[in-house]
């Protein structure tokens, strides 16, 4: 089965083609500046790259040029449209309604408008996604998988916050978590490479690229995860800020006179290691500065690696006790230096990093020393993968 996996933001849309039974990539690529002008960049598997600069008007617009650009004669994939059995969007948020991934029907996309409030420049994009696709590709069967819904699992205890409990009645204000899709597949990887069931585990996956979060997964579920009620809380980020006394920020607004959209762009934007360093949002950018002997640079890898440590440890709180600690995403992935800075926090849980395999990037392994009493791997992520894998499972029990 040939799915179609779709990631539509506002003015963006990447795409991959994959054959869910080899689950091998056949297409991928990157609709940028819709609405504003229009750029794809298309990727067939061992061919080409290819660029095209036709203007991309909306969502429907990119989507026709993503087919196109899969059935083209040099840089195409498929014959015919026919080829696309399914189609897996990415949604980002679920509200509670959703705690797996489902098939569209119109009751999900009134849900998945309802939940727009609590993801307002995300969940319109998706709609407009879906309702493109069922506008070129009518009668194709079309899979919601959320970022949120893997943490539905989340005991009460640990999604609510302490304010008046009338505020979760009102407005489902709670916490919910995000890169679910992100924490479900490294973990069951790290279950499969280390020969025993998810239900006999308990992990700490710590999803660290320009947005990050940590998840504690126990048994195979969700218990605990630092993003909140937005992706704007837990640990410190490229430039957001993480966890804040929120009475240091009621403090800044009226210091600064700050109306709640500027406080937002300074907690959103200008905030995390972009906000300590002064330098960049990007890790690589930091490392650069700290190595030659800039100290802010220096200070914010040390908050970044400290407050990852330290939810490391209240995770290990929260599931009595720790068996391994997965590391992914575009930091987590790539970077050794980050891994051991971070490790080095977590002699007292009886782990020794390899150094040697903790050099190394780009594949799935483990960096932990044979002895050490936690295991700790390195999983590239693979969202659309997970996507993919959802929906030829629902598809295919359309079927029976
Ligand atoms: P992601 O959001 O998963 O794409 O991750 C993006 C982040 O990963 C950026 O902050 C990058 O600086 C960081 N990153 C990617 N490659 C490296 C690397 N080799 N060393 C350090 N950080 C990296």
């Amino acid at each position: 089965m040939n799915i179609l996996v779709l990631n539509c933001g506002s003015s963006s849309l990447k795409y991959q083609l994959i054959n869910s039974d080899t689950e091998a990539v056949l297409a991928k690529g990157l609709c940028e500046r819709i609405g504003i002008d229009g750029k794809l960049k298309h990727e067939p598997a061992g061919g080409e790259k290819y660029v095209s600069d036709a203007p991309l008007a909306d969502h429907t617009a990119a989507v026709q040029a993503v087919i196109d650009a899969l059935l083209d004669k040099d840089h195409g994939v498929i014959e015919s449209v026919d080829e696309i059995h399914a189609v897996g969007h990415r949604v980002v948020h679920g509200g509670e309604k959703f705690a797996s991934s489902v098939l569209i029907t119109d009751e999900v996309k009134q849900a998945l408008e309802d939940c727009t409030e609590l993801a307002p420049l995300h969940n319109p994009a998706n709609l407009i996604g879906i309702a493109a696709c069922e506008k070129l590709m009518p009668g194709v069967p079309q899979v919601g998988v959320f970022d949120t819904a893997f943490h539905q699992t989340m005991p009460e205890k640990a999604y609510l916050y302490a304010i008046p409990y009338k505020y979760y009645e009102k407005y489902k204000i709670r916490k919910y978590g995000f890169h679910g899709t992100s924490h479900k597949f490294v973990s069951k990887e790290c279950a499969a490479m280390m020969g025993k069931a998810p239900e006999d585990l308990r992990i700490v996956t710590c999803h660290l690229g320009n947005g990050g979060s940590l998840c504690a997964v126990k048994n195979g579920v969700s218990v605990d995860t630092s993003m909140g009620f937005t992706p704007l809380d837990g640990i410190a980020m490229g430039t957001r800020s993480g966890s804040i006394d929120p009475a240091a920020v009621l403090f800044l607004m009226r210091k600064e006179n700050l109306s709640i959209d500027e406080m937002d762009k300074v907690l959103n934007k200008e905030s995390g290691v972009l906000g300590v360093s002064g330098v960049s949002s990007d890790f690589r950018d930091i490392e650069e500065a700290a190595a030659q002997g800039n100290e802010r640079a220096a200070l914010a890898l040390d908050t970044f690696a400290y407050r990852v440590a330290k939810t490391i440890g209240e995770y290990t709180a929260a599931m009595n006790g720790v068996d391994a600690i997965v590391f992914t995403a575009g930091l987590g992935e790539n970077s050794g230096s980050m891994r051991a800075k971070i490790c080095e926090y977590l002699g007292y849980l009886g782990i020794e990093l390899d150094e040697e395999k903790n050099s190394k990037r780009g594949e799935a392994m483990q960096i932990s020393k044979e002895g050490s009493k936690v295991k700790v791997f390195v999983i590239p992520t693979n969202e659309e993968l997970m996507i993919a894998r959802d929906t030829k499972e629902i598809v295919e029990n359309l079927k029976k």
